[in-house]
């Protein structure tokens, strides 16, 4: 291997377990150094949201299909305001919100009886 860099081989440093890479390898910083060698170092790890962000920039650039207008993802996903998507939005959120406190309410019910229960 001819490496005429300073920079010390060894292990890298990051604290993700499935990393392949040593410290000093040139994929650092790379999206393939995260997604395809595990590596989950700062530069890495940045390289992957910049491509992230890349990507859903693009996405939202992008025209929005039809079908998702009306949707909770036109709105969620796409950033589309108009009035169908932002409707069907907040009727999603409601919504969940609304089964969200039932769970917890039936939760509460179901904890608070079991409790009650082992009282008598
Ligand atoms: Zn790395
Ligand atoms: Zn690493
Ligand atoms: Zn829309």
């Amino acid at each position: 291997m001819h490496d005429d860099r300073t920079t010390p081989q060894g292990r890298c440093g990051c604290h993700r377990g499935i990393c392949r890479l040593e410290s000093g390898d040139p994929r650092h910083g790379t999206v393939n150094g995260y997604t395809n060698l595990g590596c989950g170092c700062v530069p890495c790890r940045a390289a992957h949201s910049v491509k992230c962000l890349e990507r859903r920039v693009a996405r939202s650039a992008g025209p929005i299909p039809d079908r998702v207008h009306g949707t909770p993802g036109g709105y969620g996903n796409y950033r589309c305001t108009c009035g169908d998507c932002r409707r069907a939005w907040a009727k999603d959120t409601g919504e969940r919100a609304k089964r969200r406190r039932e769970r917890l309410a039936s939760l509460a019910g179901t904890v608070s009886g079991k409790a009650s229960k082992k009282d008598r």
